[in-house]
């Protein structure tokens, strides 16, 4: 590993602050801090103590010109964030006194660190494993509560300790079909095919058990597609507005004049929704209403859910019916609205036509039933096979990728098992299975993969 030289990076948002940090890390970090940084109590100069923080000036050692004052603290290695000597410098957010100071750091020996570097030295000295390493940056860009603990609790390592327990069972079965295959004739206990189906199963469903988090987790990371439909004036933009509790979208009393589709993306419950009110996907001559209609159709095909609202006071119409037809296979929330003024639509009839859909009454235009509704899309997200405390979830979708191979190849195993084929075909599998698990650690990962994990990163961090 060629991490002999010193890296160094502004390591906050750019723009205005009350502070900006300089951050280096490598060998020569208090070297060059000696070299550019005067601190205003020159008894310390001869012995910078580790982890104090000392107040000076960052001074050009050439000019003697005081660039900014700062705050400069130097952390010894190995327990520091990138397990190398690490300096960080607070100066004042401004980027011009970053700037300088960064050039004045870079001209004293420090190269400027690529995007993601820091991390990737934590990497690779061993300070964190590949998935710890992905989740800082789920960590930095974290938009919700919910995404933020997430990525917390995986960096943490708790992704790699489950992944970790289905590896060491893996490797107990290996280590058993090895000893089978290489020494079947001293006193082992002998691997039954029975036995042998037995253990694959459990291992097999201990993947399928992460793997089933990653469609909540895709849903934390990209957002939920939901998509509210409905015929004019049963009150799809006052729900809008009454999730959105601000008045972006437009009411009004005639039907049809929701021409555009409008998108907001909102939190309920913590989970990011995408959330489309649709123009009402209609047959219609007008040319305007007809490319809000396309852009409807498109919203209402990838929503991973749909909200259908009836006018719940008046009997059905066709222009229902011809909805309901398409909301076949969908996951779909009914909302009988407008329950203020009486409920001629029956729920059990709604319950035929669409079994399985969560059926609220609601009254959007005073708030009524927006609670329920969010609760039900939570329990739509979270619900199921994903447990509520459960907090681990797979949100990347290298993991994903990684997983779905690793049970694929497991199961393959599992079919030679019942077959009773040859063990050594069956090592084979597993073993693979063992691998790919490994990858999303970053064991046995290539460097290709390495560079494009830590690429996505930002700089300095
Ligand atoms: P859209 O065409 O489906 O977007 O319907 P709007 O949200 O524009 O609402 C149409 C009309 O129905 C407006 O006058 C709303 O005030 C009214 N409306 C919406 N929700 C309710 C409700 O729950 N109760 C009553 N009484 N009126 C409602
Ligand atoms: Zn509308």
């Amino acid at each position: 590993m060629l991490m002999d030289d010193t890296i160094a990076a502004i390591a906050t948002a750019y723009g205005e602050g009350g502070i900006g940090i300089i951050r280096l890390s490598g060998e020569k970090s208090k070297e060059i801090l000696d070299t550019v940084f005067v601190p205003k109590q020159n008894e310390y100069r001869e012995s910078i103590v580790n982890r104090r923080l000392y107040y000076g000036h960052i001074v050009d050692p050439a000019t003697k010109q005081v660039v900014d004052e700062v705050l400069a603290v130097y952390m010894k290695g190995p327990h520091t964030y990138t397990a190398e000597d690490i300096v960080e410098v607070n100066c004042h957010g401004s980027i011009v006194a970053l700037r300088k100071t960064l050039a004045l750091i870079l001209k004293s020996g420090a190269r400027l660190a690529e995007k993601g570097e820091f991390t990737k030295r934590a990497f690779l000295n061993g300070r964190l494993d590949l998935s710890q390493a992905e989740a800082v940056i789920d960590i930095v860009r974290a938009k919700t509560d919910k995404t933020f603990d997430v990525a917390l609790l995986q960096m943490e390592g708790a992704l790699s300790q489950r992944v970790g327990q289905i590896r060491q069972a893996l490797m107990d079965l290996l280590v058993d079909i090895t000893v089978n295959l290489d020494y079947p004739d001293e006193d082992i206990e002998i691997l039954t095919y029975q036995k042998l189906s037995e253990s694959i199963l459990l291992i097999s469903n201990m993947i399928d058990a992460l793997q089933a988090t990653s469609g909540a987790g895709r849903i934390l990371r990209e957002g939920l597609n939901v998509a509210i439909i409905g015929k004019p004036n049963v009150g799809k933009s006052s729900l809008m507005n009454a999730l959105l509790r601000e008045s972006r979208a437009i009411v009004t009393e005639i039907p049809g004049t929701t021409r555009d589709t409008i998108e907001e993306v909102i939190s309920i419950k913590d989970i990011p929704v995408k959330l489309t009110d649709t123009a009402g996907i209609r047959e219609t001559e007008d040319k305007i209403e007809k490319i809000g209609i396309e852009k409807s159709k498109e919203s209402f095909n990838r929503a991973d859910l749909v909200i259908f609202i009836l006018d719940g006071s008046k009997p059905m119409e066709s222009e229902d019916l011809s909805i309901i037809e398409k909301l076949e296979g969908r996951n779909v929330i009914v909302l009988l609205n407008k329950e203020d003024l009486g409920i001629e639509v029956s729920q059990e009839k709604i319950n035929q036509m669409l079994p399985g859909a969560t059926v609220i009454r609601s009254a959007v235009k005073n708030g009524h039933g927006i609670n329920a509704l969010e609760d039900a899309i939570e329990r739509l997200v979270f619900g199921g096979k994903v447990k509520q405390e459960d907090s681990l979830l797979v949100t990347n979708v290298r993991h994903m990728e990684l997983l779905e191979q690793a049970a694929a190849a497991i199961k393959d195993a599992g079919t030679m098992a019942k077959n009773a084929e040859a063990l050594d075909f069956i090592e084979v599998d597993v073993r693979r299975s063992w691998e790919l698990l490994g990858e999303i650690i970053g064991e046995s990962v290539t460097e290709d993969i390495i560079d494009q994990v830590f690429a996505r990163f930002c700089l300095g961090k």
